[in-house]
């Protein structure tokens, strides 16, 4: 059973309220007040030490990158950030620590403007909850359900970084060394696409973060809207110092690794014209990687024909680990 089944199976079960517009499946719910102008989105991230970040970790990082993948899945829907709360488990209570976690956490809170309003703190082996609260307009919200046939795909930013941080750091890639900081700097401090995701409200049918892997996530996309997508590799937006690896790693790192905390969007071909307006005031552009098509399944080719990574995609409970 991998992670998603397990929740299908035990956990997912039918909206007692009507104001839950949108319950578990998406990168947030969405929950409706009434009288309220906006609506809530509503998500939740762990971090796990030995899991998603080694010991040797800096606090630092833990706690940039704990409201980080938070943030994402609220940029993923389209939402305004609000607040956050935040559970801690900690095996002491280590000073030295905790204020290199409070560093990075509140450089993040303060770039994208969150306030810290809660939370618990409690004795354990080291792991790190968040729930973060945003806004959006009622109908606004970039769902994983609303991808139709005819829509094209494209990406924020670079993919592969962080995998290219995760394998340097391992020593299972050589870079020149220029690269080094930036792609461990991609892996330990991603930059949630909050003004990406806002400016994609209204233009994209449907959107996710890419957390797990291109391959993966676009498949919840696929999944969720009941169609299938094609798309050439040729146009994966890879770094310079992805091209220098490229010989070595191939394109795997690229769709199946995830931590990239890029969105990925479908548009449908009307709305092109808003797209190029609003891509134009993003920094980190926005690519067009192929289109969705009716036939179900993800379809990757470039140059020499269809290709098929090695592995689908992070996910708890059915994996060896990451790449
Ligand atoms: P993301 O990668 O965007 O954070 P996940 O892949 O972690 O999303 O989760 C997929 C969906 O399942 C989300 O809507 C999430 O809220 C929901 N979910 C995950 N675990 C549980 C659980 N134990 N109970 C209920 N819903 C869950
Ligand atoms: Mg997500």
């Amino acid at each position: 059973m991998d992670e998603f089944g397990l929740i299908e199976q035990f956990f997912t079960r039918r909206a007692r309220h009507p104001e839950v517009v949108l319950g578990i499946g998406d990168d947030a719910a969405l929950v409706a007040l009434a009288g309220a102008s906006e609506q809530l989105a509503a998500t939740t991230d762990t971090l796990v030490e030995g899991v998603h970040f080694p010991q040797s970790a800096k606090a630092f990082d833990v706690g940039y990158k704990a409201l980080a993948v938070n943030v994402s899945d609220l940029a993923a829907m389209g939402a305004r950030p609000l607040a956050f709360l935040l559970s801690l488990t900690l095996p002491a209570a280590d000073p030295q620590w905790l204020a290199g976690f409070r560093d990075g956490l509140f450089a993040l809170a303060q770039a994208v403007g969150i306030d810290l309003i809660g939370g618990d703190t409690v004795r354990g082996p080291l792991s790190v909850t968040i729930t973060a609260l945003g806004a959006v307009a009622p109908g606004a919200a970039l769902r994983r359900d609303g991808a139709r046939v005819g829509d094209r795909v494209y990406v924020s930013g670079l993919l592969g970084e962080a995998a290219l941080g995760f394998l340097l750091r391992g020593g299972r890639v050589s870079l020149p060394h220029e690269f080094h900081e930036p792609v461990l700097t991609r892996l330990d401090r991603p930059v949630p696409r909050i003004a990406e995701g806002r400016a994609l409200v209204g233009i994209a049918s449907a959107a996710i973060d890419i957390s797990d892997g291109l391959v993966a996530d676009l498949g919840h996309i696929l999944a969720a809207s009941g169609v299938g997508a094609r798309l050439d590799l040729r146009r994966l937006p890879l770094s310079a110092a992805y091209d220098a690896a490229f010989a070595s790693v191939g394109y795997d790192p690229a769709l199946v690794f995830g931590d990239d905390y890029e969105l990925c969007v479908t548009v449908p071909p009307e709305r092109e014209k808003a797209l190029a307006a609003a891509a134009s005031r993003l920094p980190c552009g926005l690519h067009y990687l192929g289109d969705i098509v009716a036939a179900p399944g993800l379809t990757l080719y470039d140059g020499q024909g269809v290709y098929t990574p090695a592995r689908a995609g992070y996910n708890h409970f059915d994996d060896p680990g990451p790449v």
